[in-house]
């Protein structure tokens, strides 16, 4: 029985690492995995589904809890996972693992085999994020080639049963001192060798084709979520259901606002003119303005808090708010007539006004003692 990898170093993480962690480093590997960025190669496709795997598992406190506990959830580690192309679980017959080990995925003579599952990555702004939106994406897709109906052989032909396998799909090789069943390598496990090519598929059964899709992304969805769309992936083979479509967010940043879950932090600066006397202002949203009352006395740094004009939580149960940090603004330049109004301001300041300062003059004086 090969041994699993090691979900925390599939993900490259410490066993302590926090969801947070976690989180970032998935989104890293799932973007350096990309379809797009390794050219859509086997080995990086086999390790974008491992990195998936584990991210699901580990996601899920739960499942990570009986994960550190007992090294698997519910004794089948991966195929618990969305990507349940990946392997059969630790159950699976001997020839699965087998040929799982060697990445070509189970196979099984003659059955139904459901389809690849799909991933896209789609960039969305965040007022998009915070309000949910109808997006419209187009990928590229396998399909199953109508003119052949899948099977590859021409019109008019019929695939012929594989000489090698006797149309089993599965050969004996000696392997040390064991025999083992492996796929047959002439016809790949299908039993049947297309001698007429379909032209429209070149034997292949299926042909790349563009699926546009509209999909309604919710409210509240973050960089790193996950959005299943079943039944959207490719074809399954021998009556097998199709594959699931998984869409991957990635929040762009915004000009304004930083997010923190439900919770939009923006810097407002103020003039000390405001900060002293206090002062209503509006202050950018995520869909327009809102009133803000700064309070006199207001302190550079304060945070002014306004209810429900953060983001939601992805399941609805919460809004979050928008945090104001207020920074007050020294003037860069100022005229003869606000030099001398200052100065007056100055010369009549009343110590026991700057709490703050006489704080820190005590400071100085006790450390002194
Ligand atoms: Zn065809
Ligand atoms: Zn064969």
């Amino acid at each position: 029985m090969p041994q699993q990898r090691d979900l925390y170093e599939i993900l490259g993480v410490p066993r302590t690492a926090s969801q947070e962690e976690l989180r970032k480093a998935y989104i890293k590997l799932a973007h350096k995995y990309h379809p797009d960025k390794t050219g859509g190669d086997k080995a990086g496709e086999e390790k974008l589904k491992e990195i998936n795997a584990a991210y699901d598992i580990l996601k899920n406190p739960e499942k990570r809890q009986q994960y550190d506990q007992f090294g698997t959830t519910d004794g089948q580690p991966f195929s618990q996972g969305p990507f349940s192309g990946f392997g059969g679980g630790f159950d699976a017959p001997f020839e699965d693992v087998f040929d799982m080990f060697f990445g070509q995925g189970p196979r099984r003579r003659g059955g139904a085999r459901p389809g690849n599952d799909l991933e896209f990555h789609l960039n969305i702004s965040l007022k998009d994020a915070a309000f949910g939106a109808k997006k419209k994406i187009r990928f590229h897709r396998q399909e199953t080639c109508g003119d052949c109906k899948g099977s590859g052989a021409a019109a008019g032909s019929q695939p012929e049963s594989c000489s090698q396998c006797r149309g089993t799909g599965q050969v004996r090789v000696a392997h040390g001192f064991f025999s083992v069943t492996r796929t047959c390598p002439q016809c790949r496990g299908a039993g049947r060798i297309v001698t007429k090519p379909c032209r429209s598929c070149h034997g292949a059964g299926h042909v790349k084709t563009i699926r546009e899709l509209a999909v309604d992304v919710p409210a509240g969805v973050d960089t790193g979520s996950r959005l299943r769309v079943t039944g959207e992936g490719e074809p399954g083979a021998g009556g097998g259901p199709r594959g699931d479509l998984y869409i991957l967010m990635e929040v762009t940043p915004h000009e304004l606002f930083a997010r923190d879950g439900t919770m939009l932090l923006c810097e407002v600066p103020i003039t000390f003119y405001q900060a002293a006397m206090g002062d209503t202002i509006r202050v950018p949203t995520l869909d327009g303005e809102a009133e803000l009352k700064i309070p006199p006395g207001t302190q550079p740094g304060t945070h002014l808090r306004l209810r429900g004009l953060g983001l939601p939580d992805l399941r609805g149960y919460r809004q979050g708010d928008l945090i104001v940090k207020i920074l007050v603004e020294t003037p860069a330049r100022i005229t003869r007539r606000q030099r001398d109004l200052l100065k007056e301001f100055e010369d009549n300041n009343d110590p026991r006004n700057y709490p703050l300062q006489q704080e820190f003059r005590e400071k100085i004086r006790r450390s002194r003692e």
